[in-house]
């Protein structure tokens, strides 16, 4: 799954996904990309609309509608394990 980071959209530190996924802190990595017919010689993907997120303190990549993110603050999540609520960090 690839990614066009696009850091001005996704300005958040983090977000939550409430509607999939309670409690959990996720980072955005950018909008997803996917190769169209022109990609071969363009070497250009395009934006499916959806955008690549991962749990904080793992790396597998998801692709989540923009409309299912909510930012959160860096003091509401745990950069650990990557639970909303959690201070262990
Ligand atoms: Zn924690």
């Amino acid at each position: 799954m690839n990614y066009e980071i696009d850091n001005d959209t996704f300005s958040s530190d983090a977000y939550s996904i409430p509607k999939f996924w309670d409690g959990i802190a996720w980072y955005v990595l950018g909008w997803e990309t996917e190769p169209d017919e022109n990609t071969e010689w363009s070497g250009y993907e395009v934006r499916t609309g959806n955008v690549v997120c991962i749990m904080v303190g793992d790396d597998r990549r998801f692709s989540i509608e923009k409309e299912d993110l909510v930012p959160i603050e860096r003091e509401e999540y745990c950069g650990c394990c990557g639970q909303i609520g959690c201070c262990w960090d």
